[in-house]
């Protein structure tokens, strides 16, 4: 992958920059070898043509045999290598027609097809690269310093040094390094390269910015919230690197065809050599077969797919990630921070034992610090927002999606949901057992063993998602079921009016994978969560789709389609481009298919020597590449 060893990132280094040293890689050696693969038959073809005008017949034929051989033994080391594998691909016919060509005496159509073949693989190269390009350039945009206020003074420094509260200078030009606040001045940012959104946003003073967002704007001073290794950006390029190593082409789709296509040809060149006794037609036969489109075209479709999907913000896992998503029947999505959007408010708080309602807060928000939870953070977020100080909580345990229990300025707190606090303060459930706005998220609070108090935040449902539910039921998701850990009383008070199949509430992560399990048997499950909670069922479901790259990274990891924003109207936007991807692939095989048959019969009858085969089969390899590099632009109407 070009480019992709300047930006070697792993989940447990801080940012880095590493350059392969050393040998160089056979990747590298192979992009070297590629063009002079091409370049070698070509100049055989042109030598070989003009001693035949100057009248040295007899020394073309040699020029062109002796420029096939390189192609022909580099195929044949290839051919040898992937049989070890286990592998029976169609590049054994390009290298019977080439090996044909030369035994018979054909060897004007040997290096024709010598240089069509290595031409086609290099087109593949380019179109794959071109296909990947969204992906890698994100790669290349990870900065390597910062300019960091310092005594007064900008310093230069490497990113892993950078601090949360670190002032931070960020010129125009610059992609944002960590996740920060806006400090002083206002941003005008363009977040395209995560977001595919086109206009630049502006943030004021106090509002956050995301990292790998590029400064459009007059230079600004940035606070930095996260570490470089714990922000938005480097949770991004690990989830790419994954994406792009485990990048598997659906090699299924190819396999089912290669082996009989390869049959095919076979026979047709062996009935074609019986019925004519022209061991030419034989040859004219293979050669159309080579190199089969379909090898080329599906690869470059799907990367197509994967790079538009990423374009729009929606990271997917490799290819047969990008084929399950066009299979999905079953949606079984959370509530909390995905079909709300977890940016709850307080909207009452109810103190108890004497403290204040600012004391309440103070002392839940000093302990949800420690936690990655939605709601967690926007408890933090609305403390802060009171001018609250924040205490540094100690001696943390959490239980992800029930709550957690720790020491804050020497006082024992346990904040969660009603069910988790009230198991360990048993007095907790009598007090939370009152009445409560419908709808509204109730978080409980416990100080030294007794009822401290509740908290009571509103949740809205995200303001797409009825419009998302529709566009998914349109795309053919016959069930969707809400499975989250929150009460009964708000699952069904905020799904009211979105024609839900089923609802579960008060579900444990084990039982959300329970969930999942039993919704196998009506066909492919897509699980959509946010929460380190939600991890276990997102592995379990057939496709696990994870909100937000950094929220929580055990989601992001667990998960193969991750949205890099935090808007659900890119779920039913992805199943699109999936669908349109694989209808583009399967197109390019059976017309590639197709047109090769026909080809094929046509020589075989004898209607075309070798080298008008050769000539044929480029031009059918290059309209089934073009039409499916297609599936970079455009989308399904859904
Ligand atoms: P969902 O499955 O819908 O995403 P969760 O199981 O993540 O919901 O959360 C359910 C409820 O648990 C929340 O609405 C909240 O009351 C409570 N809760 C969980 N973790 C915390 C936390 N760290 N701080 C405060 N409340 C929490
Ligand atoms: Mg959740």
């Amino acid at each position: 992958m070009p480019g992709h060893e300047n930006a070697s990132l792993s989940a447990s280094r801080p940012l880095r920059l590493s350059r392969a040293a050393g040998f160089p890689s056979l990747q590298a050696l192979h992009r070297f070898a590629r063009p002079v693969l091409v370049i070698m038959p070509a100049l055989g073809l042109v030598l070989g043509l003009a001693a035949g005008v100057a009248g040295h017949g007899p020394w073309s034929g040699l020029i062109w045999a002796v420029a096939t051989v390189p192609v022909l033994v580099v195929l044949i080391v290839e051919i040898v290598g992937s049989l070890r594998r286990g592998d029976v691909g169609l590049d054994i016919v390009a290298a019977l027609s080439m090996t044909g060509a030369l035994v018979f005496g054909e060897h004007l159509a040997a290096v024709v097809v010598a240089l069509m073949y290595a031409g086609g693989q290099y087109l593949e190269s380019f179109a794959e690269r071109r296909a990947n390009r969204e992906m890698t350039a994100l790669l290349g945009r990870v900065p390597r310093t910062a300019l960091l206020h310092r005594d007064g003074r900008l310093e230069e420094v490497p990113l892993d040094v950078i601090a949360p509260q670190d002032r931070l200078l960020v010129r125009q030009g610059d992609v944002v390094p960590v996740d920060g606040l806006v400090a002083k001045g206002v941003a005008v940012l363009d977040q395209s390269a995560l977001t595919g959104e086109a206009l630049p946003v502006r943030k004021r003073s106090g509002e956050p910015v995301m990292s790998g967002v590029t400064n459009v704007g007059d230079a600004f001073d940035l606070s930095a919230t996260h570490r470089a290794a714990e922000s938005t950006f480097a949770g991004i390029v690990r989830l790419i690197e994954v994406a792009q190593r485990s990048k598997a082409p659906m090699t299924r789709l190819a396999d089912r065809f290669a082996l009989a296509f390869l049959a095919l040809t076979l026979a047709l060149a062996g009935v074609a050599w019986l019925w004519s006794g022209d061991p030419v037609r034989a040859l004219a036969v293979l050669v159309i077969a080579t190199p089969c489109p379909l090898i080329l075209a599906v690869p470059v479709a799907i990367v197509s797919g994967v790079s538009r999907a990423a374009k729009a913000g929606v990271l997917v896992k490799g290819g047969k990630v990008l084929e399950t998503l066009t299979r999905v029947r079953t949606l079984v999505i959370d509530k909390t921070g995905t079909l709300t959007h977890g940016r709850a408010r307080i909207v009452e708080i109810r103190p108890m034992a004497g403290l204040s309602s600012d004391r309440l807060l103070q002392l839940a928000a000093s302990l949800d610090q420690a936690s990655k939870h939605v709601i967690a953070q926007a408890l933090v977020a609305e403390a802060r927002g009171r001018g609250l100080d924040l205490l540094p909580p100690t001696e943390v345990e959490e239980i992800p999606g029930e709550g957690l229990e720790g020491c804050v300025g020497g006082r024992r707190v346990i904040v969660g949901g009603i069910r988790f606090v009230s198991w360990r303060v048993p007095r907790v459930g009598a007090v939370a057992a009152g009445q409560h706005p419908a709808g509204s998220v109730v978080v409980a609070v416990a100080v030294d063993g007794a009822p401290a108090g509740l908290l009571i935040l509103a949740d809205p449902l995200r303001t797409e998602a009825a419009q998302v539910i529709g566009s998914l039921r349109r795309l053919g998701v016959t069930r969707i079921i809400l499975a989250t850990g929150d009460r009964r009383e708000v699952a069904q008070a905020v799904t009211v009016g979105l024609h839900l199949d089923e609802v579960h509430a008060d579900l444990t992560p084990d039982r959300k994978i329970a969930i999942v399990q039993a919704e196998k048997r009506h066909g492919p499950v897509m699980m959509i969560g946010d929460g380190v909670n939600d991890a276990p069922a997102l592995a379990a479901a057939d496709l696990g789709l994870a909100m937000g790259a950094r929220g929580a990274a055990a989601s992001a990891e667990a998960a193969d389609v991750v949205l890099l924003v935090d808007e659900l109207d890119r779920v039913p936007g992805a199943i699109g481009v999936a669908r349109r991807s694989k209808r583009i692939a399967l197109q390019s095989v059976y017309a590639g298919i197709g047109l090769s048959v026909l080809g094929m019969i046509a020589a075989g009858l004898g209607y075309l020597t070798p080298v008008q085969g050769a000539l044929i089969q480029e031009a059918i390899d290059v309209a089934v590449i073009l039409n499916a590099l297609r599936a970079l632009w455009g989308v399904e109407p859904s």
